[in-house]
């Protein structure tokens, strides 16, 4: 891409697709200085984050000067000359030098499939907690293999280079005649666009909702470092708690540098099992340049328990 940017000098780029892969792009775009649009059929960009936190995300795109087109659809290129010239979606004809399909990743998994390897969800290779697969002497990991959801209790496929590593790690030591297992996932993934930092973990309320689980979410607004701070700025943080019980279901974080990190932390609760309730007291580190006395996560935390302990 950076080749083609550099010998061929395109101005108008057309993203289609707006999770992380077609974001970053967008932003690597703009900042060599073409005019980039981007085309998601969702209403907002980042998917995996619901409704009302993907908005901040599509301000924020917007914001930097990414033409944002929600809720419309790719139907076709036009071409001319051997080379594309523009992008047809539902809506408008958006002239483009250059075109980026940042679609989504699916398992290529036929040639298991033919060899009679079971697969699992979304066609991925279904795999055992030690990375083997339905045929003795045959193991995966990485972007082809299932994962299991520790918080939904069901396998799911992400495709990301964190689960990729340590599913690697332990499907190796196994092959090596060593003993390891990999217990699963949490969902945590975090993401740049230009100056914002996006974070989520555990389950949207979509995924939730699909559990049949009833849940309670509360969102702050905080800062990620101290208010009176130089280059202080806004962080706003999301949590979903099961209604009742107040088990932490998921987490995401939309803010400046010093926001998506914190992401961690929920992913550590989560591995934990714990509640809001149990993560209000942890002790988190404080002082200005990082934080206010409570941090943003803790404040996030007594929200969504007080919300718990309202009933939702
Ligand atoms: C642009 C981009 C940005 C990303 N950023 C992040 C990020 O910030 N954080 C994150 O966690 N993840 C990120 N990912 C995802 C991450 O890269 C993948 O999850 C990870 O690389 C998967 O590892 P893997 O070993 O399963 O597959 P791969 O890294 O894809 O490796 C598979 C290898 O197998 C080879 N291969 C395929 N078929 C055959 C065959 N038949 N014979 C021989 N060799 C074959 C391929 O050529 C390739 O080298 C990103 C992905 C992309 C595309």
């Amino acid at each position: 891409m950076r080749t083609v940017v550099d010998t061929e000098r395109p101005k108008r780029a057309v993203v289609v697709g707006g999770g992380y892969i077609g974001l970053e792009m967008a932003e690597a775009l703009i900042l060599r200085g073409l005019e980039v649009s981007l085309v998601e059929r969702g209403e907002q960009v980042m998917g995996t984050l619901d409704p009302d936190m993907g908005a901040l995300v599509s301000g924020a795109v917007a914001e930097a000067g990414v033409q944002l087109h929600l809720g419309e659809s790719l139907e076709a290129f036009e071409v001319a000359g051997g080379r594309v010239a523009a992008v047809v979606t539902g809506k408008r004809t958006l002239p483009a030098d250059i075109v980026i399909l940042g679609l989504g990743v699916r398992p290529n998994t036929d040639l298991a499939a033919r060899a009679g390897i079971p697969l699992g969800v979304r066609d991925a290779l279904r795999v055992n907690d030690r990375m083997q697969t339905g045929v003795s002497g045959i193991w995966a990991a990485g972007d082809c293999a299932e994962s299991f959801h520790l918080v939904s209790r069901r396998p799911v496929h992400i495709a990301l280079g964190t689960i990729a590593n340590k599913q690697g790690r332990v499907a190796g030591i196994n092959l090596g005649g060593g003993y390891a297992t990999f217990p699963g996932v949490v969902g945590t993934a975090v993401s740049k666009i230009c100056k914002w930092e996006v974070a989520r973990t555990g389950l949207q309320e979509r995924e939730i909702r699909d559990l049949g689980l009833e849940y309670v979410a509360a969102a702050i607004k905080s800062t990620t470092r101290a208010g009176y701070y130089p280059n202080a700025g806004p962080i706003t943080v999301k949590t979903l708690a099961e209604k009742g019980s107040g088990r932490l279901l998921g987490a995401q974080i939309v803010g400046i540098e010093g926001a998506a990190k914190r992401i961690d932390i929920f992913a550590t609760a989560l591995h934990a099992g714990m509640s809001v309730q149990d993560m209000i007291n942890l002790d988190l580190s404080y002082a200005p340049p990082y934080s206010n006395a409570w941090d943003p996560v803790l404040i996030a935390v007594r929200q969504a328990d007080r919300a718990v302990r309202e009933g939702g």
